[in-house]
């Protein structure tokens, strides 16, 4: 694929989605930190008319800290809502089979919320992942003594680098890396050592070892498979659609995408978009199928 399909704007939009996905930090909220009023507003508005997908590289303890936390949502609400952490390779819903906490794959803290599916590394994956990702760090003299909390995540079907560690604050992250260089060659060096897994560099500090093949395009593919909602009518937003950011591969994969700066923007986007589908009422494919809506 990789074809040059052009963003959507809010003005050309081509048609209504059956679907929204958004991307977590910087598209709902601020790096790492709580889903602001506003945006929580906007958001409640645009599952009460359609389903929504947040799609993030991030955890699903981060997506209840940033996200459900400060969401408000009913259960109605919640229902329309797919959770797809570590891009997709869990994918969770609400309220779906009856879930109550002690059904299998309920969640600590997030009652209602069940697990669908994990495609996990395997023991030894992650194993190696750390002892690859040490000896680099250290070898290329980034192996900080300095940190906050742990520096090696296992995420089960990620593991996650994080040069200060997973607690650091903005500033300091910020700081560690301006240009990039540093992640880039912790990339490159733990990449040649590990041909079987994908590596990236992740958010400000990081660099992610998954799957291979595991990106939002694979956690797209997935929501498409389980909605049995076609990628083209579902329209994803997200703050890093350029070519080298973590959104792209939504673009790439052919599915309309709205590019965003900032949660500030995203509000007003979809408080804007929750209008129009609610106003074009009966054309918003009410049917379109959510998961957990029982047997036909
Ligand atoms: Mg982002």
């Amino acid at each position: 694929m990789g074809d040059n399909h052009p963003m959507t704007t809010s003005s050309d939009a081509p048609a209504l989605p059956a679907l929204v996905a958004f991307d977590l930090d910087d598209t709902l909220a601020p790096s790492k930190s709580a889903m602001p009023e506003p945006m929580a507003a906007a958001l409640r508005s645009l599952l009460d008319v359609v389903p929504v997908c947040v799609i993030s590289g991030g955890q699903i303890g981060q997506f209840r800290d940033q996200l459900l936390a400060h969401l408000g949502a009913d259960d109605a609400e919640l229902s329309q809502l797919h959770l797809m952490p570590t891009c997709g390779t869990r994918y969770y819903v609400h309220g779906a089979g009856g879930a109550d906490d002690r059904s299998p794959g309920a969640i600590e803290g997030m009652p209602g919320w069940r697990l669908v599916y994990a495609n996990d590394l395997s023991p030894q994956q992650i194993e190696e992942g750390f002892a690859v990702v040490e000896a680099e760090a250290r070898r290329l003299g980034l192996w900080e003594e300095r940190t906050w909390g742990d520096i090696l995540e296992d995420r089960g079907s990620q593991i996650t680098f994080s040069a200060l560690g997973q607690e650091a604050p903005l500033q300091a992250k910020r700081a560690w890396d301006p240009t990039g260089e540093k992640k880039g060659a912790l990339r490159d060096a733990v990449a040649a050592r590990l041909p079987g897994l994908e590596v990236r560099s992740g958010g400000s500090t990081s660099v992610d070892i998954t799957l291979k093949g595991v990106d939002k395009a694979y956690g797209m593919t997935r929501l498409a498979e389980v909605t049995g909602i076609p990628g083209e009518r579902m329209l994803f937003v997200g703050d890093r659609l350029d070519p080298e950011g973590n959104d792209y591969p939504v673009l790439a994969l052919g599915i309309p995408c709205h590019a965003v700066s900032g949660w500030e923007e995203t509000a007003i986007f979809v408080a804007d978009l929750a209008q129009r589908i609610a106003s074009a009422g009966a054309g918003a494919a009410p049917d379109s199928g959510t998961a957990g809506s029982g047997g036909a």
